[in-house]
C-alpha cells in the first residue's frame, strides 16, 4: 500500500443490498412461472378433465435455442415466429442489456446466477477464502462456454438454412420444448442427477463453476459485453494499490492492475467498486461522456430495459404462443415421439430434408396453379362455344 497518498474515504453507499433485492424478486419470479407451468402441465396429464390453466409465457426464457433461431428467423424475414415468441422477446431484452451494461444479466437477474452466487458464499463460508484453479487449467476451462457457444452458433446459422430454422421452429419438437424440458426436471435420469450434484459440488468449490466454465448464454453476452460503453475505470493516481477491487471480485479480475476493465467475465456487479477505499478511484465510467455511471442508474437500467422489451411484447401482443388447448393435448400424447437434430451430421441431414420438402411443396403449388389455370381456360372456352 502506497502511504504516502493523501486518502479520502470512499463514503458512496453500496447497491450491494439492491442487486440481491432484484436478484432475489427475479428468482421469485421464476419460481412463480414455474408453478403455474406445473398447473398447465397438469391440465395436460390429466387429458383435458382437470380447470384448464394457461400455460405462462415466461417459461419461453429458459429455450435459449429456439430463442435465438426465433431471433435469426426474425432478423432474416421480419416475421416474430409465433411458437415461442416471448423466448425471442426475453432473449433480445437480455442482448439489450449486455449491450449497454456489459454481462449485467448474469449478476443482476439471471437466477442460476443469483444461485451460483448463494452457493459461492457458502463455499467461503466453509472454506474461508475463496478457492481458485490455477490460471494454466483456469483458460482452457474457460474457453469450453465459447466451444459450446461456437457449436450452437455453427449448427443454426452455418449448418442451417432459412428454410431449415423455420421447419425447426415449426416442428411439434420445437412447440413442445418447454414440455420436454419440464419432464427432464420432473422424470430425472440417474446421470442427470448426477451431472447436477457434480456441478452443485463443483460450485462450492469454485466460484460461480457454471457460469464461469460452461454457460454457452453468459459467453454470448460476453461476446456482446464488448460492445458496452459502460466500463470500470480505475484511477491509478488516487489508487493505494490495496488490491480490496481484486479480492471482492467474484470473477476474479485482477481490477488493481488494470486502467480499464475490459473483460468477457465482468458481470458489472460493482462489488469492486464498493470494496474500494478511496472515493472517486474507482468506477464505472461512459467511454463516451468519460462520466461517472452512478451504481444506482446501472440497477434501475438493468431491469428498466428488461421491462420495457418484454413489456413491448406483451402490449402488441407478441408475448402468448399460436397454440390452442386442443392441440397441446394432442401434442401431450404424442411428445415421447419428438426428436430433435443432435451433432452436425443430423442437422445437415435436417437441413437437407427441410430444403427437399420446401421444393416439394413448391412443385405442388406450381402444379396447383397451372391446374387451377386450366380449369379457368377451360370454362372460359366452354362459355365462348355457348
Ligand atoms: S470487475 Fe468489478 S464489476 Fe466486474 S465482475 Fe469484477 S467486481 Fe464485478
Ligand atoms: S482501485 Fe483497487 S487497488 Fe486501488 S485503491 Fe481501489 S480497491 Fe485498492
Amino acid at each position: 500500500m502506497n502511504s504516502k497518498k493523501k486518502i479520502i474515504r470512499n463514503l458512496e453507499k453500496p447497491v450491494q443490498k439492491y442487486r440481491f433485492l432484484i436478484q432475489s424478486c427475479f428468482a421469485a419470479l421464476c419460481i412463480w412461472i414455474g408453478y403455474d407451468f406445473y398447473r398447465f402441465a397438469h391440465f395436460l396429464e390429466s387429458n383435458g378433465t382437470a380447470d384448464y390453466f394457461r400455460r405462462p409465457p415466461g417459461v419461453d426464457g429458459f429455450l435459449p435455442i429456439s430463442s435465438l433461431m426465433s431471433t435469426y428467423y426474425f432478423i432474416s424475414t421480419g416475421i416474430i415466429h409465433p411458437a415461442h415468441p416471448a423466448g425471442m422477446f426475453i432473449f433480445l431484452a437480455i442482448v439489450f442489456v449486455s449491450i449497454v451494461f456489459a454481462k449485467s444479466f448474469c449478476s443482476w437477474l439471471c437466477p442460476v446466477g443469483f444461485i451460483s452466487e448463494l452457493v459461492g458464499d457458502f463455499g467461503e463460508k466453509i472454506f474461508k477464502r475463496k478457492l481458485k484453479l490455477p490460471k494454466w487449467i483456469d483458460i482452457p476451462l474457460r474457453s469450453l462456454k465459447y466451444l459450446l457457444l461456437g457449436f450452437f452458433v455453427y449448427a443454426i446459422f452455418v449448418l442451417m438454412n432459412l428454410v431449415a430454422v423455420k421447419a425447426f421452429l415449426d416442428s411439434p419438437y420445437n412447440q413442445v420444448a418447454d414440455l420436454k424440458m419440464y419432464y427432464f426436471f420432473v422424470d430425472i435420469s440417474k446421470t442427470a442427477l448426477i451431472v447436477i450434484g457434480s456441478l452443485f459440488v463443483l460450485s462450492i468449490l469454485i466460484r460461480n463453476f457454471w457460469c464461469r466454465f460452461l454457460c454457452p448464454y453468459g459467453a454470448l453476452l460476453g461476446v456482446f459485453s464488448f460492445l458496452s460503453p459502460n466500463k470500470i475505470k480505475r484511477n491509478p493516481v488516487s489508487c493505494i494499490d490495496c488490491g480490496l477491487c481484486a479480492k471482492a471480485c467474484p470473477s476474479s479480475i485482477k481490477v488493481d492492475k488494470v486502467i480499464t476493465v475490459l473483460s468477457d467475465e465482468c458481470s458489472t456487479c460493482l462489488s469492486c467498486i464498493e470494496a474500494c477505499p478511496v472515493e472517486d478511484t474507482l468506477d464505472l465510467k461512459s467511454v463516451f461522456t468519460k462520466k461517472k455511471v452512478s451504481k444506482k442508474f446501472v440497477a434501475i437500467g438493468v431491469v428498466s430495459i428488461f421491462m420495457a422489451v418484454t413489456g413491448f411484447a406483451m402490449i402488441t401482443g407478441h408475448w402468448q404462443n399460436n397454440i390452442t388447448k386442443d392441440e397441446y393435448l394432442v401434442h401431450y400424447k404424442l411428445m415421447d415421439t419428438y426428436g430433435h437434430p443432435t451433432g452436425t451430421t443430423a442437422v445437415k441431414e435436417f437441413d437437407q430434408k427441410a430444403a427437399a420438402k420446401e421444393l416439394q411443396n413448391e412443385k405442388s403449388i406450381d402444379k396447383r396453379d397451372a391446374n387451377a389455370e386450366q380449369d379457368i381456360n377451360k370454362s372460359i372456352r366452354h362459355k365462348r362455344n355457348n
